[in-house]
């Protein structure tokens, strides 16, 4: 449909897991979507060119813009073609091929902020993995764009300072987490603080909404259990690497894999929840649900309970932050109901699995516990990967770390990130690395 109008979609982190399906997504809308012709306009990757390269030549429409957000990256190429007007010069290489003729590339973490609030950007898709993204999710939600969130990260490590500025802004935060995705399915969107430019978003002056959405009582969590979902503490305690990056249900980056394992996924998302819908630690909860097809639910002061069903296929919820209201045709397979299947529903063991434990004392602690337990747990992740430290040293280090700082309750964006670097050296010091 090449008169509609366009909506310009920034994917930052475009060569991992989550960008990849996301660029799949935008060619697939534009074989469904009557209103929008869909164009990525800028995609990041970190160090990998080529794959970048080959996602960029593989949209129905060559990107506006490509970065490579490690300034490294730029040296590595041997040599470089100087560009037109001004712009960075571009690899020399032989696998830049003629549909990128026209598409730009700058490099460093800058440019990451430069095309998260440009002016022609609609939508940014917030795919970086870790606390690496915080500066540019932050960038497009002061911007005032749709933001469609998979980098949990930065609420984690910012969630007031973010919604902060969301309300500056005016910026649309939607949740491309399946969990998150499916509570604010389950709300219907709109009592969702997620998009305050929905009308039960501003419940009170002269448009105020006659039914507003009611808030909910409980938000449930649904949690795979991951690899060691029936493991004891010494199994765990011996775990190979190899064993906490086979997930049972999900495919996804090594960091949220290992995430998973240990159940800091889960934790990360009870202090995500607690940011993105405004609700306080004592409303969440988590079940494990190892079949991952509730992707969690919502419970109302009545004790009516709805959920949210689907396989696990992240492009479900990344379709819906691009279209949300609207629901389209989804890539992703529906639910087979030509054959029996179980939805099994389990306590979740926070003694196996302390990392439980510690979400709910950082959602509830709020002020700088995100941003120290999210440091200590990237540094754990990478020394466990690394094969420098136990599999269940991850969260002790995150616990010790932790009860090692002393809490501020309203710290500032710099504060935040000076106790990011402290945490992880504080982190490599407990295990004397
Ligand atoms: P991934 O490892 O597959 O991809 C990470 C992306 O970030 C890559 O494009 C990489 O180049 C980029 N990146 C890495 N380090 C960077 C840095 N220092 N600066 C800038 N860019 C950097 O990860 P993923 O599984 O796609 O996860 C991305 C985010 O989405 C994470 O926050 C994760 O928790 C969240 N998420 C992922 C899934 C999933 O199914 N994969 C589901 C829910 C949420
Ligand atoms: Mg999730």
């Amino acid at each position: 449909n090449s008169a509609a109008p366009i909506q310009k979609v920034a994917v930052l982190g475009a060569t991992g897991s989550i960008g990849t399906a996301t660029a799949e997504v935008i060619n697939h809308l534009n074989r469904v979507d009557s209103q929008y012709r869909w164009h990525l306009w800028a995609a990041s990757g970190h160090q990998n060119l080529d794959r970048l390269i080959e996602i960029a030549d593989a949209a129905d429409d060559p990107p506006e813009h490509l970065v490579m957000s490690d300034p490294a990256s730029a040296a590595n190429f041997t040599s470089m073609d100087a560009v037109a007007g001004g712009a960075a010069p571009r690899p020399n290489s032989s696998s830049w091929p003629d549909s990128l003729a026209g598409t730009r590339i700058s490099y460093g973490p800058d440019a990451l902020i430069d095309v998260a609030s440009a002016p022609e950007v609609d939508v940014v898709v917030a795919s970086i993995v870790g606390r690496a993204g915080l500066e540019s999710t932050l960038a497009a939600v002061q911007a005032g764009k749709r933001v469609a969130l998979a980098n949990k990260e930065t609420l984690v490590v910012a969630g007031p300072l973010v919604r902060q500025a969301m309300l500056t802004s005016g910026a649309e935060l939607l949740p491309v987490d399946s969990e998150h995705s499916a509570i604010f399915q389950c709300m219907g969107g709109a009592a969702s603080a997620c998009a305050p430019g929905h009308p039960s978003g501003h419940p009170s002056g002269p448009n105020a909404d006659p039914h507003p959405a009611p808030r909910p009582k409980k938000l449930i969590l649904t949690a795979s259990g991951g690899p060691f979902r029936t493991w004891t503490k010494q199994q765990m305690s011996d775990a190979t690497v190899e064993s906490a990056l086979a997930h049972p249900t999900w495919d996804m980056g090594p960091k949220i894999t290992i995430d998973s394992a240990t159940m800091m996924n889960k934790s990360l998302e009870i202090i995500e929840a607690r940011w993105l819908f405004d609700l306080p630690a004592e409303a969440i909860e988590v079940v494990v649900h190892p079949q991952s097809i509730i992707h969690s639910m919502v419970e109302f002061d009545d004790g009516s309970v709805i959920a949210q069903l689907s396989p696990p296929d992240m492009k479900l919820p990344i379709q819906y932050a691009l279209t949300y209201p609207r629901r389209l045709a989804c890539p992703s397979p529906p639910l087979d109901r030509t054959r029996s299947w179980d939805l099994t529903l389990e306590v979740a063991d926070q003694d196996r699995f302390p990392g439980l434990t510690l979400g709910f004392e950082v959602a509830a602690a709020g002020g700088t516990a995100g941003a120290v337990v999210n440091a200590a747990n990237e540094e754990a992740v990478g020394l466990f990967l690394n094969g420098q430290i136990r599999f269940t040293d991850i969260v002790l280090g995150c616990r010790d770390v932790l009860e090692h700082h002393t809490h501020e309750s309203a710290p500032t964006l710099s504060r935040l990130l000076e106790l990011d670097r402290w945490a992880r050296a504080e982190t490599r010091q407990r295990f004397k690395l």
